[in-house]
């Protein structure tokens, strides 16, 4: 007999049980080698006391099994929770959201028929690490981490996945012209690895232009690697312009677990009314077999759905008068795609997943660099300045302290303040002021800690309320700060 492989189950909540018992009715109609272990995550968690909505039994199954499909979770309304996603994805380090997009005209309405993509998204940095502080009465921070090993990670998954996948080209967006430190990252690391692909073209849009290409031409694009937030705002736009919101199944992968679902919620205005449509569970769960390797399976499954699709077999969410023939609930959706395992859709190119072909990509961005000469040059101080000292007074207040470090330039929310601001009425209550150990960036001397702490305290001595320090540094002689505006 096949061993079967072990997956944790969660049925989730809304519609969740019910596309979650249509889909493992065909995986288990199509001899799907799985042996199923359920756990409750999601709203019955939450209000047991798990914040995060997972409780113990359930990171022990996942330990055991490292694999799971997944149905939609209700997020709690209110403070105290934790997202069950996020938390899914950081703590089991699944740092790629594979996202395909794809058309199924003329059977679900979309203005691309072509379309066929796939959005590799990073996942576990960016904007997303959740590090928000609000700083004084009026200003808020949440601040973006992006790691070398994080951007390596992601586009070597992405290329690795473009190779295995058999698409043509991967495309990077950023906005780099912008964050030049942060997306800048991801850009050049982008060129670096793009060039051990050359059988797989390459090319970079910046975010904005790439995201109105996105909803205008979509079927120019074939992998699209992108940071966390970007990703998440351009996943949607896709699976919209594909309409295929409802179809749609999104996979978290990790070097050691992985994660599979639908990309919609829980839909508690469907729930149990046995109309929602199982196909974006069931298309997680054919990625999900193609991910244990067992492609056989998906094939089966893949076209089965494809031609359920054709036959104008379809659930109330994409039933239209000229291609439909039959409106059908989800249990009955699930008996006509199981009524179809072993035919081949005529319309749509069938699915034709090779054994043992896409299994295992690992990817650890580990690449070794040499290990720079870091030098602390300077420093940035944060001041909370409710009563608006003008930006003059306090230099002139700075100016009295002795300290080997110079101030350079204060400004506001990145806009220059002092010396000779242009602006009419600067916004005075939050100021960086930035010293360095010369004035001139080519002449920078190596400071110690000593120095820094020193000034703090002269500061602290002024009376200026310091709500933040951000350490100065060069690299190899390389600035490691953007220079402020104006400086
Ligand atoms: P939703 O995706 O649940 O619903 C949006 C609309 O699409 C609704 O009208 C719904 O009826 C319809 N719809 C969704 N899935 C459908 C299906 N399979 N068949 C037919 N119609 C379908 O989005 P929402 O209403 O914004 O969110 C509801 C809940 O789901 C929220 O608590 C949200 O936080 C959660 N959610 C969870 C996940 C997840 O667990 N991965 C993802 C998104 C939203």
């Amino acid at each position: 007999m096949a061993i079967k492989t072990p997956i944790t189950i969660a049925y989730g909540d809304g519609i969740g049980p019910e596309i979650m018992r249509a889909t493992l009715k065909i995986l288990t109609a199509a001899n799907a080698r799985i042996e199923p272990e359920v756990i409750e995550i999601g709203e019955k968690a939450y209000q047991q006391g798990f914040t995060s909505g997972i409780p113990d039994e359930a990171w022990q199954s996942l330990k055991r099994t490292k694999v799971l499909l997944k149905s939609p979770i209700t997020t709690p309304q209110g403070g105290g929770y934790k997202s069950l996603n996020v938390t899914l994805r950081k703590t089991l380090s699944l740092y790629a959201n594979v996202r395909p997009c794809v058309a199924y005209a003329p059977y679900v309405e979309t203005a691309f028929p072509k379309l066929d993509l796939v959005i590799v998204r990073e996942n576990e940095e960016d904007l997303y690490a959740g590090i928000e502080h609000r700083q004084t009465d009026e200003v808020y921070q949440c601040l973006k981490l992006v790691s070398r090993r994080g951007c390596e990670q992601i586009i070597r998954y992405a290329f690795e996945y473009a190779q295995k996948f058999n698409r043509k080209k991967v495309t990077c967006f950023t906005k780099d012209n912008i964050m030049k430190m942060t997306d800048g990252l991801f850009h050049r690391i982008f060129n670096q690895i793009a060039a051990e692909y050359p059988s797989i073209k390459n090319e970079h849009y910046i975010i904005d232009i790439g995201t109105a290409l996105l909803a205008a031409e979509p079927e120019r694009f074939d992998v699209i690697v992108t940071l966390n937030l970007y990703g998440d705002i351009i996943s949607d736009v896709a699976a919209q312009v594909a309409g295929s919101v409802g179809l749609a199944g999104s996979a978290n992968i990790g070097n050691q677990m992985a994660m599979f679902e639908a990309i919609h919620g829980s839909a508690p205005d469907i729930a149990g009314k046995n109309i929602a449509n199982p196909s974006g569970l069931l298309n997680g769960a054919i990625q999900m077999l193609v991910h244990i390797n067992q492609p056989d399976i998906a094939t089966l499954i893949e076209n089965a759905w494809l031609k359920t699709l054709e036959d104008g077999i379809h659930t109330a969410d994409i039933y239209s008068d000229q291609f439909s023939k039959e409106k059908v609930g989800t249990a009955q959706f699930a008996e006509a795609v199981i009524a179809r395992l072993g035919q081949k859709p005529s319309h749509f190119k069938p699915a034709n997943y090779q054994p043992g072909a896409y299994t295992s990509i690992e990817c650890y961005g580990d690449t070794l660099v040499k290990r720079s000469k870091k030098e602390l040059v300077g420093v940035d101080i944060f001041i909370d300045n409710p009563t608006d000292i003008p930006a003059s007074e306090l230099a002139k207040r700075i100016a009295t302290q002795k300290t080997p470090l110079e101030l350079i330039v204060m400004t506001s929310r990145g806009l220059k303040i002092w010396p000779n601001s242009t602006i009419d009425a600067p916004y005075l209550r939050h100021c960086c002021c930035r010293f360095q150990s010369a004035k001139n960036i080519k002449q920078l001397k190596a400071l110690n800690n000593a120095d820094i702490l020193s000034l703090l305290t002269q500061l602290n001595g002024l009376g200026l309320d310091v709500i933040k320090t951000e350490n100065l540094y060069t690299f190899d002689g390389e600035l490691g700060f953007t220079l402020a505006q104006g400086q």
